[in-house]
């Protein structure tokens, strides 16, 4: 057997950045944009490095660095490029022959015929850490991937068995949202809805007047010569203040600013305000479940194509 050249470029195209961090680092990133910098060198007390998930890189704004799947690995295992690229292989299942130069078929990605699914995909039909068999206790355990490994038959049995209930599961929410979604629009005229969000607009549009108005009276505070006394008492309220809101309300009240004009809304009008923002959590909540649906039966076409894919290749070695 010859000298192998890997593809790097390839290889860290095909395995999302934020699986690789919870493989090999135990970074469990979920959906957020910022962690603590993965670098062992930078002592990170607080989340400096943010994940591009496009770019599939996360880069540290603190010490600046970055980094790639293959980078994680090296880091993580203190190994070298090419000991990374057969580790991402192995472990994520890709299909060898897209990321070598030796046997190269000219197709590229896990779809051709490696494991089909990502972590975050797992994940999603709930196989939550099937890929990593790091636990907190440190004990290792089968993963999804050794099945693959083993039996691929009985892994896509498992995935697809997995995939159908999520469906199933993710059909039924996406239906009850749907229908408390018309329930509710059904409940009143589409006048009612029409006059309930310019009212709902209005008064958001009175208070945020009201919030800048305050804004700017503290910013004038902080800038007179008189107010410059003061100034340390400010920071203290901008301390214990919780919220921008709070803190605001709080120095009207210290400093004896008064309130701008607020908008007061009829019984009748708050009544439709509360009805418009239950309307839009309803909206959201069907939106909501509708993104779930499509990704899940994005994640079953995957799970079918891959069968489809691997009996093709019997049949062509056959
Ligand atoms: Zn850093």
């Amino acid at each position: 057997m010859g000298f192998i050249r890997y593809y790097g470029g390839e290889i860290n195209k095909s395995v999302p950045i934020r699986d690789a961090l919870s493989l090999y680092m135990g970074v469990r990133c979920g959906n957020r944009k910022y962690i603590r910098c993965p670098s062992p060198d930078h002592d990170d007390k607080r989340p400096s490095a943010a994940i591009y998930d496009n770019n599939n890189i996360c880069k540290c704004y603190s010490c600046g660095a970055v980094f790639t799947p293959l980078k994680v690995v090296m880091t993580a295992k203190g190994c070298g490029y090419r000991e990374a690229c057969r580790a991402l292989i192995d472990d994520f299942a890709l299909d060898g022959r897209c990321f070598e130069e030796q046997g190269r078929n000219g197709k590229k990605g896990r779809e051709e015929n490696g494991f089909p699914l990502t972590v975050s995909e797992l994940r999603d039909i709930g196989l939550c850490g099937a890929m990593s068999s790091r636990t907190d206790d440190g004990a290792c355990s089968p993963t999804i991937l050794d099945a693959w490994k083993e039996d691929r038959t009985y892994a896509e049995e498992l995935l697809d068995g997995k995939c159908g209930e999520s469906l199933k599961n993710a059909e039924a929410l996406a239906e009850a949202c749907g229908r408390q979604m018309t329930d509710m629009y059904a409940m009143h005229g589409e006048a009612y809805w029409d006059s309930a969000e310019k009212i709902y607009d209005a008064w958001k549009g009175c208070r945020n007047a009201y919030i800048t108005e305050l804004r700017n009276r503290v910013g004038s505070f902080e800038r007179s010569p008189d107010g410059r006394a003061n100034v340390d008492r400010i920071v203290d309220i901008k301390r214990a203040s919780a919220s921008e809101e709070k803190m605001l309300e709080r120095i009207a009240d210290e400093f004896g600013i008064e309130k701008p004009q607020r908008i007061t809304l009829s019984q009748k009008q708050q009544e439709k305000c509360v009805s418009f923002l239950l309307l839009c959590g309803a909206a959201e909540d069907l939106a909501r479940a509708s993104d779930g649906l499509n990704r899940i039966r994005e994640i079953s076409e995957k799970i079918r194509k891959a069968k489809t894919k691997e009996k093709e290749y019997d049949c062509l070695q056959h």
